[in-house]
């Protein structure tokens, strides 16, 4: 099994930021969130169970999902949360497996805002998190997606707290400063995870 590096950090901390550096050197990123929106795409496993259980009124005109309609759903019905959840934790975990096996690089980094809520870590062979004050979460996000500050608070009391994830880190890069503070920790990183890589190899 390939070397894998498990990302992760609240919302806003800087995780996409941080991988777009290791891919620049060449590191395949194997993306949760990413893999979580395309599990529910037309013609999939999970679209079609949804529509088994709910009817065409979960779906839009073209057939695709209506992720606001379901969104309220689940808000509502906390049963439909466990339900939903049930489906799609599988295929998600299963499609991330198979995405780190095909990796063609020396290691591979597995991105994940719920790293260590989902227990993803047991994938990994180390784990960095991406560490900020919860103010600077607060105003990056909320620069970035116009959403207001209760929206991004609720989101961030959703998530492992800042405590939890330094407690399951390996690796901490902090990402309170400039955005070119960031490129030597991650050349830095970068130069590590290829020695312990090399090492899980021999
Ligand atoms: P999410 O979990 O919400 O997807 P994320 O952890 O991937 O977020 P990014 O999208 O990388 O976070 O960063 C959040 C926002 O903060 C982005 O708009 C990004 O450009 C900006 N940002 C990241 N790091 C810095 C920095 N050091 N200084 C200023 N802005 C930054």
């Amino acid at each position: 099994m390939m070397f894998v590096v498990g990302v992760t950090g609240g919302i806003g901390s800087g995780k996409t930021t941080v991988t777009n550096l290791f891919q620049q050197h060449g590191i395949v990123i194997v993306d949760a969130d990413v893999i979580a929106r395309h599990i529910m795409d037309k013609g999939g496993e999970a679209l079609t169970a949804v529509e088994a259980r709910y009817g065409k009124e979960a779906l839009l005109d073209d057939g695709s999902l209506n992720r606001a309609w379901l969104r309220e759903r689940i808000f509502k019905h906390p049963e439909d949360k466990h339900w939903l959840n049930d489906l799609t934790h599988p295929l998600i975990r299963e499609q991330i497996l198979s995405q780190l096996h095909q990796a063609q690089s020396p290691y591979v980094i597995l991105s994940a805002p719920l790293l260590i809520e989902n227990r993803l870590t047991k994938l990994c062979d180390r784990v960095l998190v991406i560490d900020v004050s919860e103010a600077t979460q607060l105003q990056r996000t909320q620069q970035r997606d116009d959403v207001s500050e209760d929206q991004v608070q609720s989101i961030i009391n959703a998530q492992a707290s800042r405590e939890q994830r330094l407690q399951a880190a390996d690796n901490i890069i902090r990402n309170e400063g400039d955005e070119s503070e960031l490129t030597p920790q991650v050349e830095k990183l970068h130069e590590l995870y290829l020695r312990l890589a090399l090492a899980k190899q021999s």
